[in-house]
């Protein structure tokens, strides 16, 4: 038999932590791993916007034939736009190619299979700490995965003279992963100073940045949060931008983003681009339509597009806000240790510093869900699980 010889997969970090959540019977129980924007009242609903842009697709839809290789073309050009700015030269020159992908995660998998069968780029350096699935895609994918480091743990901060210090190590031709914003798990954003700098070690050393971009909007905004990845695109001649609208459109399992490539010149975009479509055509042939037509409905119309803004605009402040209450109450359950720090983080996430012990206690005594590496996804807080999270923490 060959089935009887493989091996039992662990849970996946985050994943099956929502699998033991949903068996728990406690009713109370409170769910802060997986990165999913809950309102006030604890739902993920459908974002208005997705309504009326769905309405209008089911009114006029006339075919479900297959799409190209790349996807919906408006989507993938309302893409660029969001990525890098209306009107921006790396649109109008064609150095930039976009292909439609299965969400943030397929973008990131076609982008490192393209980079393995086609360039000699076959290190990837990822920030350490980074998201749990980044290094389980690059090496399933066939990338030889490094780490640069970043946070400073006692701090609550960054450490930039380590990232610097790792990164100059790096050979012409390795890539760089770097988070557009809202960094997961840290919550903790470069500056633009830093970016800055980071962008020179990427053109000096010949380094290759991968722009993973899945929470554009929930930093300062949607244009604001964009500003590290047009100030690196200003100065090197090559990257790769993978962006997801799971999050900031609330299409969670649409499965929608956006695999960029950005060549030296509109030739090579041409043929960077045609094997991407290879990749992609050897992985899924196609992608599927509705959350792709639903984005480009969205953006191509003025009024919809003002709409989304706005909830964007309030899902971000809300976040803002339980970090604000979440800081306070901790200090009135009587927890003396500095937490101010989630204040100052950006994002869903914030990095609590718990340790495993007490994030185990949390979940067995509290029915507090959250990632053994501490990480708590703060757009799961609401008014009323607050008090719950928080005493539960005091205890700990
Ligand atoms: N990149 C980061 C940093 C993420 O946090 C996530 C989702 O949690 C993704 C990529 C993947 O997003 P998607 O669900 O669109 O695949």
């Amino acid at each position: 038999m060959i089935f009887s010889q493989v091996l039992l997969a662990p849970a996946d970090p985050i994943l099956g932590l929502t699998d033991t959540f949903k068996a728990d019977p406690r009713q109370d129980k409170v769910n802060l791993g997986v990165g999913i924007y809950k309102d006030e009242a604890g739902q993920t609903p459908v974002l208005t916007s997705v309504k009326k842009a769905e309405a209008i697709l089911l009114e006029q839809e006339k075919t479900k034939n297959y799409l190209g290789i790349e996807g919906v073309q408006a989507y993938n050009h309302v893409v660029q736009t969001l990525l890098f700015g209306e009107g921006s030269a790396l649109i109008t020159s064609g150095r930039a190619a976009t292909a439609q992908a299965p969400g943030g995660t397929g973008a990131l998998r076609i982008a490192a299979e393209f980079l393995l069968r086609n360039t000699d780029s076959h290190t990837i350096w990822v920030s350490n700490p980074t998201w749990a699935n980044h290094q389980n895609i690059f090496e399933t994918a066939g990338l030889a995965v490094k780490e640069y480091g970043y946070y400073k743990a006692e701090a609550h901060d960054i450490d930039f003279d380590t990232m610097m210090t790792d990164l100059s190590h790096a050979n012409a031709g390795d890539v760089v992963l770097l988070h557009g914003c809202c960094h997961n798990p840290t919550g903790i954003d470069l500056t633009l100073a830093q970016w800055e700098r980071v962008a020179q070690l990427c053109a000096d050393k010949k380094l290759v940045p991968l722009f993973d971009f899945a929470y554009q909007g929930f930093g300062a905004g949607i244009e604001e949060d964009a500003a590290g990845l047009r100030l690196v695109a200003s100065k090197v001649p090559e990257l790769l931008v993978a962006n997801s609208f799971s999050k900031n459109f609330g299409l969670y399992n649409e499965r929608i983003g956006a695999v960029t490539v950005v060549a030296e010149d509109a030739d090579a975009a041409v043929r960077a681009f045609s094997q991407v479509k290879r990749t992609i055509r050897a992985n899924y042939s196609n992608p599927p339509a509705h959350g792709a037509l639903i984005v480009s409905t969205i953006l191509n119309d003025a009024g919809l597009k003002a709409m989304w803004v706005q909830e964007v605009k309030e899902m971000r402040e809300r976040i803002a806000e339980m970090r604000t209450l979440f800081v306070d109450s901790l200090k009135a359950e009587g927890v003396t240790q500095d937490f101010s720090f989630i204040s100052r983080q950006n994002g869903m996430f914030s990095f609590s510093g718990l340790n495993k012990a007490q994030v185990a206690r949390l979940k067995d005594e509290f029915g507090v869900y959250i990632v053994g590496s501490g990480r708590i996804s703060v757009a799961g807080m609401t008014k009323t699980n607050m008090p719950v999270i928080c005493k539960a923490i005091a205890q700990v």
